[in-house]
């Protein structure tokens, strides 16, 4: 995951590091590749821009920079931590740690609920008239485990 830190603290951190850097321009460079990440500017590769990258490359992602998948325990500026790759997921590593919430699929990417189709089964469930917020986060997981599947199956289902 991203550690979240403001622009300052990074900065200050960055300049223990690294004590030969300026600091000025170590300031507008990461204001710059901030404001780039607010307006959707993003790496070659089509994920959103790693801003603190912007130190030693400019406007790409954190795997194309680190050469990692994902980051574990690296920093991002706050504001730029929901990150989402080219195909616009979102990644639970790539989000802000103490805002996780929803569902995720097995490789750690969230699932929008609203992309889900609910299988004509569920439309004869009992689950499927008053579920609460358990119950539907575990029927949408099982639908979207099978979206790809002919028949969709379902242990929890109960006949109206
Ligand atoms: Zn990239």
């Amino acid at each position: 995951m991203f550690i979240p830190i403001s622009v300052d603290d990074f900065i200050k951190e960055h300049l223990e590091n690294f004590p030969g850097e300026n600091e000025k321009v170590l300031r507008v460079r990461l204001e710059e590749a901030l404001a780039n990440y607010k307006r959707n500017v993003k790496c070659n590769c089509g994920n959103d821009i790693w801003v603190v990258g912007a130190v030693t490359v400019w406007d790409s992602c954190f795997s194309c920079i680190t050469g990692k998948k994902h980051p574990a325990g690296d920093y991002e500026i706050d504001s730029a931590i929901e990150k989402r790759d080219k195909y616009g997921r979102r990644h639970i590593d790539e989000m802000d740690p103490l805002k996780i919430a929803g569902m995720f699929d097995d490789e750690g990417y969230e699932i929008n609920p609203d992309s889900i189709t609910k299988p004509s089964l569920c439309l004869v469930c009992l689950k499927n008239i008053d579920p609460d917020w358990e119950e539907e986060l575990l029927c949408n997981l099982n639908r979207n485990d099978q979206a790809d599947d002919k028949e969709f199956k379902c242990g929890a289902f109960e006949k109206l």
